[in-house]
């Protein structure tokens, strides 16, 4: 490893350390909650079920009376309904998620039983409790249901509504600014000039932070120092994170690198990292700052890398680091250098992975073709069958 340039796992490590979990919560309607940061645990105000009832379509029965077979139908009990006490030495006919009668302990499914008239015959063998879904045998009242730091998936949303609960405490959204710098920059729907190009990373870090359930304002900026440091201040003022892209490369006349080194404090990075080199990380006034590449593949990795686990963690969650899978290339590639890789890749159910031709990071095409990325360590030549550890965009992109 060259010493200059530093290894992934290293500055995201640095970088963590500065996320703060916010500590301001509020309650929000349940159909608000999704995606949001469960506050605090959650434990459960009830039983689910609430009460003993029927798993099965048949007929509840006390099995000391199973002697008597075949037994009268005394009730009949649908879901939704409330039960009779079961009387001695009868049956009740009973329906998926009806509630069991005081006195009965087991339910047998009807196509065990036969009928005879108004009477019902058993089979001689029913162990007591066959059939039947226990109070709280899903969730115990006061037990703890979810801990705090989950993010809440629409199955959480129905096991909250299965509580009778409307509500949950969740830590509020971060509020995050972009700022994209330079002045070849033009926004999509304006004509472009000679030298100019359109700006993507604008819209491509609006829709990263939306997939993290923040709305973020973004800003455009020239390669001017006293316009990016006016839009550095009024932004940190505003928002809980800064993100810039663009001019923060090794030797260039930087104006953000310069600006963030008077207003507040700055780490500049070269990683050994590839797309995606140079990283700035530090604070305006007190305001944690993101300066990424301008390579727009190169937001998109750094991003994903670095930025998307910092704001998970000052938003409380526990999880931040995706889940990885093993692929098998059906490529092959020249040994890497010292740069860890992040190839644009398509996994395929059987676990293959096939690379996108142009991995250069201005090529944004190559993360809108691929579905993952797959990790090629430094200094790894790559065989047809080899083995790469893959983060899916499904994983990342949430
Ligand atoms: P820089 O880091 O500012 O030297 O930019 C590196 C490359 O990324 C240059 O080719 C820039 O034109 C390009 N770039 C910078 N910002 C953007 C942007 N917002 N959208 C598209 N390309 C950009
Ligand atoms: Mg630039």
């Amino acid at each position: 490893m060259r010493a200059d340039l530093t290894p992934v796992d290293v500055a995201l490590d640095r970088i963590l350390r500065h996320a703060l979990p916010l500590t301001e919560r509020e309650s929000r309607p349940l159909a608000s909650c999704l995606g949001r940061t469960l506050a605090g645990d959650l434990h459960a105000p009830i039983n689910v079920p609430y009460e003993d009832n029927s798993a099965m379509d048949g007929y509840a029965i006390n099995t000391r009376d199973l002697l008597e077979s075949p037994l009268a139908i005394s009730q009949r009990i649908a879901a939704g309904q409330a039960a009779q006490p079961l009387a001695l030495g009868s049956c009740a006919r009973i329906f998926t998620g009806a509630p069991i009668p005081e006195g009965a302990d087991a339910v047998v499914m009807q196509e065990q039983c036969e009928t005879e008239g108004e009477r019902v015959r058993f089979p001689l063998q029913v162990e007591p409790g066959n059939n039947i879904r226990r109070a709280g045998s899903d969730l115990r009242a006061g037990e703890r249901v979810l801990a705090a730091g989950h993010t809440l998936q629409p199955q959480d949303l129905g096991l909250l509504a299965s509580l009778g609960l409307t509500h949950a405490e969740v830590v509020r959204p971060l509020s995050v600014a972009i700022i994209s710098t330079g002045d070849e920059l033009t926004p999509a729907g304006e004509p472009l000039a000679p030298g100019k190009i359109y700006n993507s990373n604008g819209p491509l870090l609006t829709g990263l932070l939306a997939k993290l359930g923040i709305a973020a304002r973004h800003t455009q900026l020239p390669d001017d120092a006293a316009a990016i440091r006016a839009g550095l201040q009024a932004a940190a003022q505003s928002a809980d994170l800064v993100i810039t892209s663009g001019g923060v490369s090794v030797g260039e006349a930087d104006h953000v690198k310069q600006c963030i080194a008077e207003l507040g404090e700055l780490s500049v990075w070269k990683l050994a990292l590839k797309p995606g080199k140079p990283l700035a990380f530090g604070r305006i006034g007190e305001t944690p700052f993101f300066g990424l590449p301008g390579n727009p593949v190169a937001v998109f990795v750094t991003f994903l890398l670095f930025v998307r686990p910092f704001i998970k963690r000052q938003q409380g969650q526990v999880n931040v680091q995706p889940l990885c899978i093993k692929g098998r290339t059906n490529f092959t590639r020249p040994a890497s250098n010292v740069r860890q890789e992040y190839l644009r890749v398509r996994l395929q159910t059987d676990n293959g992975i096939t690379a996108y031709p142009d991995q250069n990071s201005g090529v944004l095409s190559s993360t809108s073709w691929a579905n993952a990325l797959a990790i090629v360590p430094p200094h790894t030549q790559i065989n047809e069958g080899d083995t790469l550890d893959t983060l899916l965009f499904s994983e990342l992109l949430s």
